[in-house]
């Protein structure tokens, strides 16, 4: 149970005094859902309202504090003039006269915060109109008794329109309002060495900076709160891993036989890292632990055979295996990959996604169940309730940056000694693989097949289009298959959609009926048609919204071109251009941009053209976007870390997972005074799904 302490704090954010329904949704959308995701919005800048003049030194574009008298209330003649308020202090001669100025103002409200005769502090943009000194709308009006409360280093947050500065400010007070000291979880040890100060204190000071220096990554209160999030990260992984591991798994030991049938029937060799990998995973699933094993391999690196031949050793031992893939269509044509292999070998395969349904689905769950099928392949649907297996050992979990820690607990319990596999192509930083993987065991494969040819990657400005289509042309001519990517118009499927249709028009009426369209929208039979046409060669050019980024294999085509290529990320176009240059032949890359190019989006070209190395792009794209982003959004399932930075924080992190480890050896279950405090950092940083894997007390 999460303790007491912490109630203020997870209470939703319209619990606070001023968030109203209205403002509710725009909080939860920048911040998250409770008090404490206010916390961590911490400021990205700061306002410095500690500049106090006189009347007669205040010059346009100078942002400062004055104390004045006011003198008198100027209605306007009309609601579309500004309504003046005069004012001056003793400044001059004849005293520094000063105007505020008000648009669509409300007299009565005007009337009481500067009633006329009195002293007022006023604090804001000076400028000057006419030769006359104004301010218009004081970001503070307050009396003089409550300067302190304006003469500070404001802090400015990250926005997004929907709310106000004033407003978002305002809130996160309220919920800085709730916080109370914790007990200290940290060593005092670290502290000293740091010069951190307690959480309460660095919450407070990063929220309200004495300087700017204070908004620095590598201020101690930033430090302070960024390691608090990193060790309770660190915890979190370890506590997963450790009760993966105590459940003990079976030893899953085969003779080899299917294996070697397989590997006969292969038209090629095993490459090192494959044969490595291999190597490494059966000796995972020959242990009596449970296998928890990430294999990271670039696009085309060879992942699947290494899998289907572990999940052979699998069968061999008489136990059945599952594949699971994101969508549908990896699992068709890992389906397609692995039937003939499976033939070959005498087995079972059977395929389970969303599709199958009525009699085809009870017979294919009976074959589960009986023990009939060797091998399944699938969607999240081989995870429902009301699938069961007869004897189920390995799974093996294709493309998982879907697939978050809950995730993984989640499939541990449904065959009680599962050994897992979970392969992505998407190379994994060694900074993130700690964060987002530190309960994992990880292979990788970074040698690509032999034959493989370099792929040429041009970048060309949309201005050549025509010329583009006219070397696709010549290509197709030639024989060649191409993909046409269509990317994310804003965020918003219609106009992405409506993106694709129109090039698929132009070039259908270029190309006649050669041309094939798929996107996300498509019904799974419609997506497969389509797909395998394009296999088959029934079309040569593939118009494609970015549903083809993950994984789909066809070693025939050699031409990819990305329109908007500076709209992705980096990871996404790597994962694009994966997808040629799998078969023999030459392959390009035509990154087309809309100019003016920013320059973040030059950088990433650039490296795009100069490097394929999977795990190169990867690190440049930690450093050039930051790790959050690089997650993605919370629905990646992957811890999101909101106040550590990756790139920035590396050395802390690097301690905080040595930290965790001293602290489970010597602590395992958290009973003591500081491992209290430690749960309660658990569950600040919502990693309740760990506390439970520890024993009660
Ligand atoms: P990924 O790692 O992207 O999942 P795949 O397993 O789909 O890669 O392999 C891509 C292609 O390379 C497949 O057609 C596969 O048959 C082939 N392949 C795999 N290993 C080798 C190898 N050692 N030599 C040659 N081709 C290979
Ligand atoms: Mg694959």
């Amino acid at each position: 149970m999460r303790p007491e302490i912490l109630y203020p704090l997870f209470k939703p954010v319209d619990s606070l005094k001023g968030v109203g329904p209205r403002l509710k949704p725009a909080l939860e959308r920048l911040a998250g859902p409770h008090v404490v995701d206010l916390l961590w919005h911490l400021p990205s800048g700061a306002v410095d309202r500690r500049h106090q003049c006189p009347v007669n030194q205040a010059h346009h574009g100078l942002l400062c504090t004055l104390t004045v008298r006011v003198l008198q209330h100027l209605k306007p003649p009309t609601r579309s003039r500004p309504y003046r308020v005069l004012c001056e202090d003793q400044s001059g001669p004849s005293g520094g006269s000063l105007v505020l100025t008000f648009f669509h103002a409300h007299a009565d409200y005007l009337g009481k915060t500067l009633p006329e005769g009195e002293l007022r502090v006023v604090s804001g943009t000076i400028e000057d109109y006419n030769g006359e000194l104004q301010m218009t709308h004081p970001e503070h009006i307050v009396r003089v008794a409550d300067i302190a409360t304006v003469l500070t280093l404001e802090p400015t947050y990250p926005l997004t329109y929907t709310v106000s500065q004033k407003v978002l400010t305002k809130a996160i007070r309220k919920a800085l309002d709730q916080t109370t000291a914790l007990a200290e979880w940290h060593d005092p040890a670290l502290l000293g060495k740091h010069g951190w100060q307690t959480w309460f204190e660095s919450l407070h000071r990063a929220h309200h900076p004495d300087d700017l220096t204070d908004l620095e990554a590598q201020a101690p209160a930033r430090q302070r709160l960024a390691y608090d999030e990193l060790l309770a990260n660190q915890l979190a992984l370890r506590l997963v891993r450790r009760a993966l591991r105590r459940s003990k798994g079976l030893a899953i030991r085969g003779d080899g036989r299917l294996r070697a049938r397989a590997m006969d029937s292969l038209a090629f060799t095993l490459t090192g890292s494959q044969t490595t990998a291999l190597g490494e995973i059966i000796a995972d699933m020959e242990s009596d632990l449970r296998m928890l094993r990430l294999l990271q391999g670039d696009v085309g690196s060879g992942k699947t055979v290494v899998a289907f031949l572990a999940m052979l050793a699998a069968v061999e031992a008489g136990s059945q295996a599952v594949l699971m893939a994101p969508t549908e269509i990896l699992a068709r044509q890992h389906l397609a990959t692995i039937a003939p292999l499976a033939a070959a070998a005498g087995l079972n395969v059977a395929i389970l996604t969303g599709r199958e349904k009525g009699k085809t689905r009870a017979a294919i769950l009976e074959d589960l169940k009986s023990g009939h099928t060797h091998i399944a392949i699938g969607t999240h649907a081989l995870f429902q309730d009301g699938v069961a297996f007869a004897d189920l050992r390995m799974a093996v979990i294709d493309e998982q940056h879907r697939f978050g820690v809950h995730q993984r607990l989640e499939l541990a319990a449904k065959g009680a000694q599962v050994d897992i596999l979970v392969m992505t192509a998407t190379p994994i930083p060694r900074t993130l693989m700690l964060t987002a993987y530190g309960d994992m065991d990880g292979s990788r494969l970074v040698e690509k097949p032999a034959g493989r040819r370099p792929i040429d990657t041009r970048v060309l400005p949309s201005s050549k289009l025509s010329e583009i289509a006219a070397g696709v042309r010549r290509k197709v001519k030639a024989g060649a298959r191409v993909y046409w990517v269509c990317p994310l118009v804003e965020d918003n499927e219609t106009l992405d959609l409506a993106a694709a249709e129109e090039r698929f028009k132009d070039l259908s009426q270029m190309f006649g009926a050669r041309v094939g369209l798929v996107h996300g929208r498509m019904k799974g039979q419609d997506k497969d048609a389509v797909m395998a046409d394009f296999k088959s060669g029934a079309i040569d050019i593939l118009v494609a919204t970015t549903v083809i980024e993950v994984g789909v294999d066809v070693p025939e085509a050699t031409v990819m071109v990305i329109e908007h290529a500076e709209r992705f990320g980096l990871a996404q176009l790597h994962q694009l251009r994966g997808r040629v240059g799998r078969g023999d032949q030459a392959s390009t890359c035509l990154l087309v941009y809309l100019a003016p190019l920013s320059k973040m989006a030059q950088k990433r070209l650039k490296i795009m053209r100069e490097t394929e190395d999977g795990f190169v792009i990867a690190e440049e794209d930690l450093k050039l976007r930051g790790a959050g982003e690089l997650l993605g959004t919370r629905q990646s399932g992957l811890p999101e870390l909101r106040l550590a930075d990756l790139a920035l924080h590396q050395d802390l992190l690097a301690t905080a997972t040595a930290d965790a480890k001293l602290v489970l050896q010597t602590d395992p279950d958290l009973h003591s005074p500081r491992g209290q405090a430690l749960r309660c950092l658990l569950y600040l940083f919502e990693r309740d799904a760990a506390i439970k894997l520890l024993r009660s007390g």
